[in-house]
């Protein structure tokens, strides 16, 4: 159906962001395609100590998933943040990837966890890395008559710590910004660091360059420091009615040194 209606079309998963675009007539398909009864696409599978994820998985079951909490215990955390329960019962994570909204949790992990992000159209399909998927807010490198079958999360190193912090105004709310964090640590240093963020520019974002410098090194106040003044400067939020720039800038400082503390807490420690 996609192949044949294109950008006539619009597909309808958990409905939890779709139907108030079409509410507020910010988009009027003349065809919605309703996926849910597709067989298959609403399955976690482990392999290899990654797990595979159907893009009809409801935000729900990743909250609750058994595999999810032993393998990610990051994005079990970060699935608490996500709307409320109704619209986590609903809400799917193929939808919010496509939806692509910059100050969701699900695109942020995604990006944070090294995924890919499998999409399918009439006749093929291709994987896309996250890192590529998001090109700005509400807008990714699927085609018209592509649909998200499924998304990989590869096996994290043994032992990593993990962190999560978020500012909203009120529980359930969207993000103002957030802040996740996983590192390893071995002979007292830190090591495989990764931090992404959410609410912070038109898409979610690794900040690199803070990784680097905390990378092989002693995990203190100065290193610390200097990532995250290396988050401040490579984020590149924007002033809207909920905050101002510079507030969310300061913000991503803060919650990256908490995230990462949290994360150096639990990383169990390698060899001495
Ligand atoms: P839908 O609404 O069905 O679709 C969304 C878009 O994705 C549409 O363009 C649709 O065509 C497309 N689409 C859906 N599935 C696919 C697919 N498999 N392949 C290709 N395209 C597809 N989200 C958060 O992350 N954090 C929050 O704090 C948050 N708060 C919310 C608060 C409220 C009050 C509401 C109403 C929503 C909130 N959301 C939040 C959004 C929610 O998580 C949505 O469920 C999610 O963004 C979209 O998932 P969905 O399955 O409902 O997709």
């Amino acid at each position: 159906m996609l192949a044949e209606h294109g950008d006539d079309a619009k597909v309808m998963a958990g409905g939890q962001s779709l139907i108030p675009m079409l509410n507020f007539r910010l988009l009027s398909p003349a065809v919605v395609i309703d996926i849910n009864r597709i067989q298959g696409l609403d399955q976690i599978g482990e392999h290899d100590g990654g797990l595979t994820i159907g893009a009809l998985t409801r935000h729900r079951a990743l909250e609750t998933s058994q595999a999810v909490s032993h393998r990610f215990p990051v994005l079990g955390a970060a699935m608490t943040h996500v709307a409320h329960l109704a619209i986590r019962n609903r809400g799917t994570i193929g939808g919010s990837l496509s939806h692509a909204d910059p100050a969701a949790e699900l695109p942020m992990m995604a990006v944070l966890l090294d995924a890919k992000i499998t999409v399918a159209r009439s006749g093929g399909s291709r994987a896309i890395d996250a890192a590529d998927f998001f090109e700005s807010a509400l807008t990714t490198a699927l085609a018209d008559d592509e649909i998200v079958t499924h998304i990989d999360l590869p096996a994290p190193p043994a032992g990593m710590g993990w962190g999560f912090c978020e500012f909203s105004r009120r529980a359930g709310d969207f993000g103002i910004v957030g802040v996740a964090a996983l590192v390893a640590r071995s002979d007292g240093k830190a090591g495989q660091v990764r931090i992404a963020l959410l609410g912070v520019g038109e898409t979610p974002l690794r900040a690199r360059a803070a990784e680097r410098i905390l990378d092989g090194g002693a995990f203190d106040d100065d290193a610390i420091g200097a990532a995250v003044e290396a988050v401040r400067e490579t984020v590149e939020p924007n002033d809207d009615l909920h905050a101002s720039a510079d507030y969310r800038r300061h913000l991503a400082g803060v919650l990256t040194e908490r995230a990462l503390s949290d994360a150096w807490r639990r990383a169990m420690p390698g060899p001495q």
